[in-house]
């Protein structure tokens, strides 16, 4: 099976961090992510390899097989210790159903456009590490093929896992964005070929994936006994935005660019998700707009964290008098909410994509924090922030997607 997609910069990390080559394991690891959110929020099991993974029970296996069970028994009664992401990903004892080549991967240099000189310190830090040089550094960038090999036991199971991973790029390209640093904007993709043919939707990979949940084949535990994660389908949200050139002309200037001059002119996509997400010039910069405008608690304090930090993640290090204060490890987190880099649909307008997850139990103003809150916090905040008219085209919540599958099923 062949995928080929077009995408703003991808960010697969590697090498100290360092994206200077395409790792097949970076996007299987952002592929895999997304699922098992997909699998929790479809009331399935999916375990956090971070924390325990499955295992693939090889005695019970072997055990079946000698009791002159047919292979396919034999696989099951290995299988029933294993979550639906393990059993297409792999876990110990048990292949990943599929290989990924990646056959065409057209690389460009990093860079970004802020409006604030001092963001560009921080992005230097951030991608430079020590150094604080970026100049160096490359993104896919491009159309990128991907090339999967299925090999599962038998043609159902590779019917399957083809109906899985079509699922998963059409969810990625529709509602999210394929890599990693995902909060600074990349990866959002677009599928130009999916070599299976038209007609086949996102729905048809969910449902089938409802069917497998419920079919008794693996580890199937309900939410009440599910890992204390906020990814979850049912705690997604994702708004698409179509803007004028005129709202981002800002960040087209020179003084606005870092990294190699070469990308100087670049106008397909606009690297600005730092200013949109966190602080920009004028209106720009969701964080100060929570805490200064909505009245949303940022912790001052490196062992806990505010509203604010639980939702874009904490800051890093920050100034008490004159120290600097740096945020406890065990309480770093990345963004529940990316904003991705606004990319050109046409002459006169880029279109933006925000995305994310609300964290459990967050209390603000209002109440609990709730996937149709955070949607309308964002949408008065993309008001906010760029006041022209801005045309919103999709809001969609995990909820009712997970809704429709279960309905269907009934
Ligand atoms: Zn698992």
């Amino acid at each position: 099976m062949t995928i080929k997609i077009k995408t703003t910069p991808i960010w697969t990390g590697g090498v100290e961090g360092k994206c200077d080559r395409l790792h097949e394991t970076g996007i299987i690891g952002s592929l895999r992510w997304w699922y098992e959110a997909i699998v929790r929020g479809l009331g399935g099991y999916a375990c956090d390899p971070a924390e325990e993974s499955c295992k693939f029970d090889t005695k019970s296996y072997e055990k079946s097989l000698s009791g002159d069970n047919s292979l396919d028994n034999a696989l099951s009664a290995g299988l029933k210790e294993v979550c639906p992401a393990c059993w297409l990903f792999g876990c110990t004892g048990w292949k990943r159903q599929f290989q990924l080549q990646i056959e065409n991967a057209p690389i460009t240099p990093l860079h970004f456009r802020t409006s604030i000189d001092m963001n560009k310190s921080w992005l230097r830090l951030i991608f430079g590490g020590e150094s604080q040089n970026i100049d160096n550094l490359h993104v896919f960038f491009g159309d990128l093929r991907f090339r999967f090999l299925i090999r599962a036991s038998n043609t159902d199971s590779a019917d399957y896992v083809r109906s899985q991973l079509l699922m998963l790029f059409l969810f990625i390209s529709k509602y999210e964005g394929l890599g990693a640093k995902l909060q600074h904007g990349f990866g959002q993709v677009q599928i130009l070929e999916t070599g299976s043919g038209t007609g086949y939707g996102v729905n048809d990979g969910l449902k089938a994936l409802y069917r497998q949940i419920n079919s008794g084949k693996f580890k199937f535990l309900r939410a009440e006994g599910s890992l204390d994660t906020p990814y979850n389908l049912h705690n997604f949200i994702s708004l698409d935005y179509d803007l004028p050139v005129s709202s981002l002309k800002i960040f087209m200037q020179n003084s606005s660019h870092i990294g190699s001059n070469s990308k100087s002119l670049e106008d397909r996509y606009i690297p600005c998700a730092f200013d949109i997400r966190y602080k920009g010039k004028d209106k720009f910069g969701m964080r100060r707009w929570l805490r200064e405008e909505k009245n949303w608690s940022e912790s001052d304090n490196p062992k806990q964290l505010g509203q604010i930090d639980r939702l874009l993640g904490p800051r890093s290090q920050w100034k008490a008098g004159k120290n600097t204060v740096k945020i406890d490890e065990n309480k770093r987190a990345a963004s529940r909410l990316c904003i991705g880099m606004p990319y050109k649909i046409d002459d006169r307008s880029y279109r933006l994509r925000i995305f994310g997850f609300v964290p459990p139990a967050l209390q603000i103003p209002e109440g609990e924090l709730t996937p149709d809150l955070l949607s309308a916090y964002c949408q008065e905040y993309m008001q906010h922030a760029f006041n022209e008219n801005i045309k919103q085209n999709n809001i969609i919540y995990g909820k009712d997607i997970i809704e429709q599958i279960e309905a269907n099923n009934l």
